[in-house]
């Protein structure tokens, strides 16, 4: 690859590296994960300074691994023998491809994307940009093959300006970055590993994963310092099953789940204040429920998982806020119940009681129950 790339300008190496990267299927969870380790390991070991080199790019496997996943290192040591350490660090798999539909073979060839979508009719911008010629698409174009492209171009530029590199530079791309961070949490050990035995300093590390604009016609690139913390608050909601003619007996744990969805997704009242910063909310990354498949019995237990971005906020403060939210939510979630229970008891058959619920709802009456009387009463 060194000879192919070696004549270009800095931005023609990105660019066709980045070509390259795409066209390696490496979605997560897939043996696609090793094949791009082992070409971009391969491609640094063209590098002349690596042939000069070799122990200075090295893989790390990733223990109990089913895919035999593994993250891969190259070390540059400057010439003014400083401890100082910068970290480029890039995930090597992509998302799937399902979301390109009946263009799924194409995914990750970028010109036939580009041909397709010059004349694509149904989005303007998209065809434009198809169009120019200035686009390269194809799934992992952003996310993040260009990001490793990049590393890779500055880690060659640097091999071949070692007197403009007064500390070293540390090389490392990592699997599973769109799932479990399997690669990443491995790379620790390795991290502390040449920290204790070459008394590294780290002073930072560059993650070139995509950029978005905050605003359409936003022209700004950002760059961002710092670092976010990410949790994945998990609920399990275990109900209380019920055949379709008995619904108003069980407990639909989809029922509790969709009422934390709506009170959790997208909630910027979650979300942290932090003066002059766009804090992201939390959002629903996984909402399943656990029957294997349709049948005519309410499901048994639901899943429901949020990415929660947090900066200051701790983790039991995030875990003390969602409990109240869950409160919130069974207590919704009962009134329904009590509401079924009533309405049973007075001989209501599921369809009677649906339209009765889903009228009371439109017209923003609240029921409560009229305990003397057992029966229903709405209130404004
Ligand atoms: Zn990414």
């Amino acid at each position: 690859m060194y000879d192919q790339i070696c004549h270009l300008s800095i931005e023609e190496k990105v660019e066709a590296l980045t070509r390259s990267l795409i066209q390696i299927k490496s979605i997560n969870g897939t043996y696609g994960e090793v094949e791009i380790a082992d070409f971009i390991k391969s491609v640094l070991q063209t590098f002349p300074y690596f042939i000069e080199h070799p122990a200075q790019v090295w893989e790390q496997s990733i223990a109990d691994d089913p895919l035999g996943r593994k993250n891969i290192f190259a070390f540059i040591k400057g010439k003014e023998n400083s401890q100082k350490t910068i970290i480029y660090h890039a995930h090597l798999d992509t998302v799937g491809i399902e979301d390109f539909g009946s263009l799924k073979s194409d995914a990750l060839h970028s010109d036939q994307l580009a041909k397709y979508f010059s004349t694509y009719t149904e989005n303007a911008d998209v065809q434009k940009d198809a169009k120019s010629g200035e686009w390269l698409f194809g799934r992992g174009s952003v996310d993040m093959q260009s990001g490793i492209a990049v590393h890779m171009t500055n880690v060659l530029y640097f091999t071949e300006q070692l007197d403009k590199l007064s500390g070293n530079i540390l090389f490392m791309v990592n699997p599973d970055g769109e799932s479990q961070h399997a690669g990443v949490l491995a790379a620790v050990s390795e991290l502390k590993r040449l920290k204790d035995e070459y008394q590294l300093d780290y002073v930072a590390a560059i993650n070139t994963d995509f950029i978005t604009p905050l605003y359409d016609g936003d022209e700004t690139r950002y760059i961002y310092t710092g670092a976010a913390g990410k949790l994945l608050p998990c609920f399990y909601i275990h109900g209380r099953e019920a055949h379709v003619g008995d619904t108003l007996a069980g407990i639909d744990p989809n029922l509790i789940s969709s009422e934390l969805t709506k009170r959790i997704h997208n909630n910027i009242n979650l979300a942290e204040n932090i003066d002059g910063e766009l804090i992201l909310p939390p959002s629903c990354l996984y909402q399943r429920d656990t029957k294997e498949a349709y049948n005519v019995q309410t499901a048994v237990s639901t899943y429901l998982y949020f990415n929660y971005f947090i900066y200051e906020k701790t983790a039991k403060e995030v875990m003390q806020q969602l409990i109240h939210v869950a409160i919130e939510a069974c207590q919704e979630a009962n009134s329904f119940r009590l509401l079924c229970g009533v309405f049973k008891a007075h001989g209501f058959t599921n369809e009677r009681f649906i339209m009765g619920y889903t009228n009371c709802k439109f017209r923003r009456l609240y029921p409560r129950v009229d305990k003397q009387r057992n029966r229903p009463v709405f209130v404004y």
